[in-house]
This record gives structure tokens, C-alpha cells and sequence, in this order.
């Protein structure tokens, strides 16, 4: 099924119906069992996974988020390459879902975001340099899917709520927030550092192995987090990927809101400073570098 990306410009490509709807718009749709192109979409997927769908599932596969990466989704690169995304890995030559059998998805209960949506696409936009988003919806007509000639109707809002999207929406908010605010700020100037794009993936997918990083002893050379804090982030899934979009936000965009050491922040200006005067003496014997460092390394080199 060739679902929009919920972070995406409206209407890249048909078949998006050109218009934006708010929640009150009534749609004719209802999917079953028993309708002529039962799983047609799940035999062609094209779809993007929040944190909170790779929480949702690497749960109910029983997996570690490593593991779970590994066998069910591929990298991609979103906002132009600044940001690294991860999509539903379709069967082996095909482009069928993994989770699909004859009786329908297998996953059902936590199925992704984008599978709850379709046909609605949600389109959250927002001005640039802030946070707060705003959301539309579009509707995705494509000739296979039968759905939109059954006789029900209900506006989005309810189809939302019986998506159980309400809860999706909300657990992926913050994320999708960072998405779109790095969109909005324009390509990084270069290439962004392999370091950033590794953190992203890690906190915002990787949960597991994120709990290893925010428990160690380099993050909390670092950070200066509360006990009660520390304890919840250990024991709550939810908590630690809430709390990866704040470490996200602080990294990304310097917006501080966990409070890291003062001598670490001195031993980090100390260390900077002794590279500036180590590059400083190297130009001097043998003249400017054509490469200059990535802007971004100096925020991102505490995750060695
Ligand atoms: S996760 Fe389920 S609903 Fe989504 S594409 Fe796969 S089988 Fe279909
Ligand atoms: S009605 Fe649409 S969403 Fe439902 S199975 Fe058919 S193609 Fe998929």
C-alpha cells in the first residue's frame, strides 16, 4: 500500500486526493474480511515506522530492538538525508509485509501507525522554527482498494478513534515534532556526521540498546539526571523513548531541558579548546585543511 508519510508535503504524487480535510470530514470507507481485495496492501508496502511502532512491535515479536531492526525494517534517509528512518522490511523479492498471512495482519493489535491511517494520511505542517505543529488529513484513493465503495460513513475523528490512533498519535508526537523541525531548518550545511545520524537511530529506535547508553558511565560523566528519574527510564519503555526525544531536542537543537554537570561541560570546553590549539599548530606547519570538521561531531562526540 502506498501509504504517505504522515511528516511528508502534502500531495507529492497522486493517488493523495488534493485537498486537506480537518477531523470533522466525513469519508466513505469501511475495510473487512470479506471485501474482494482483502490484504491487496499489505502485498505492497511502502511504510515508515514511528519509535512508538518499533516499541509496539519489537513487544509483540518478543525481540530486542537490535534484533527486531535487524530482521524486520530497512534505513532509509528522511529530511534530505539529515535523518535516519527506518521502514517495514517487505518478505525477500517482493513487496509483501512480513507480519501479512491469509487471514489477515498478524500484528493487528500493533500494527504501525501508517497501517491505522490508511486510506487517511495525516499531514502535520508547521512554521519554521517552532515546535508546534499543525494537523491535517488527506485521503489516498488507489484503484485496488475497494474500501471507499462500502456503504459506511464516519468523519476521520471517528476513524481515528476506532484506529485506536489517539494513543499513536500522541506517544509519536514528540518525534514527529523533531522531524518536521529539522525539515523546516534546511539541510545541514555538508554532509550530516555518521555520530548524528547514529544517535538518532538509537534514541529514537534502537530502545534497548538506548537504555544501555543513558544507564553508562559516559552518559552520566555527562548528564546530571535525577535518581527518579534514571530509575524510570530503566524500567519504562515509554518513559525512555519520551525521554530520547527530549536528549534528541537538547543535541539536535541545543535546547536544554536535561541538565548535564558543570565540570563536565568545563572538561568539554577544556577538550575543545586543546583541539582548536592542536588543528591551530598543524595549519601553521602545513597550511588550511581542505576538510573542516562536521559542525555537528562536537555536540554528538560524547557517545564514544
Ligand atoms: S503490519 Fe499488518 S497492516 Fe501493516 S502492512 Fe503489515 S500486514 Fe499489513
Ligand atoms: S479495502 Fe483497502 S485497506 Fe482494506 S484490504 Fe482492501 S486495499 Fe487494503
Amino acid at each position: 500500500m502506498d501509504k504517505i508519510e504522515s511528516q511528508d508535503s502534502p500531495f507529492p504524487t497522486s493517488p493523495v486526493v488534493p485537498a486537506l480535510y480537518e477531523g470533522g470530514k466525513v469519508i466513505q470507507f469501511r475495510c473487512h474480511k470479506g471485501i474482494g481485495c482483502f490484504n491487496a496492501c499489505c502485498k505492497s508496502i511502502d511504510i515508515t515506522l514511528t519509535p512508538y511502532d518499533v516499541l509496539r512491535l519489537k513487544r509483540r515479536t518478543g525481540m530486542t530492538s537490535s534484533d527486531f531492526l535487524l530482521k524486520y525494517t530497512l534505513p532509509f534517509e528522511m529530511a534530505k538525508g539529515d535523518i535516519a528512518g527506518v521502514k517495514l522490511r517487505p518478505v525477500e523479492n517482493t513487496n509483501q509485509c512480513q507480519f501479512m498471512t491469509d487471514e489477515g495482519c498478524s500484528v493487528y493489535e500493533d500494527r504501525p501507525t501508517a497501517c491505522r491511517y490508511y486510506p487517511v494520511a495525516l499531514i502535520s505542517m508547521r512554521k519554521q522554527n517552532e515546535y508546534t505543529d499543525q494537523d491535517h488529513y488527506a485521503l489516498v484513493k488507489e484503484d485496488h482498494c475497494l474500501g471507499h465503495n462500502e456503504p459506511r460513513s464516519l468523519t476521520i475523528d471517528e476513524y481515528r478513534h476506532e484506529q485506536g490512533l489517539e494513543e499513536y498519535d500522541e506517544q509519536g508526537r514528540g518525534w514527529r515534532q523533531l522531524v518536521l523541525k529539522k525539515k523546516s531548518t534546511g539541510p545541514t550545511v555538508g554532509k550530516p556526521s555518521k555520530r548524528s545520524l547514529q544517535l538518532f537511530f538509537l534514541a529514537s529506535y534502537d530502545l534497548d540498546r538506548f537504555r544501555e547508553f543513558v544507564g553508562g558511565d559516559s552518559f552520566n560523566e555527562v548528564y546530571d539526571l535525577p535518581e527518579e528519574l534514571k530509575q524510570k527510564i530503566q524500567q519504562d519503555e515509554i518513559e525512555l523513548m519520551q525521554f530520547g526525544y527530549r536528549f534528541l531536542k537538547q543535541v539536535m537543537f541545543d535546547e536544554t531541558s536535561i541538565p548535564m554537570k558543570a565540570d563536565a561541560q568545563e572538561k568539554r570546553v577544556a577538550r575543545k579548546q586543546e583541539r582548536d590549539a592542536v588543528m591551530a599548530d598543524i595549519v601553521a606547519k602545513v597550511g588550511p585543511l581542505d576538510t573542516p570538521p562536521a559542525e555537528d561531531d562536537d555536540k554528538y562526540k560524547h557517545i564514544d
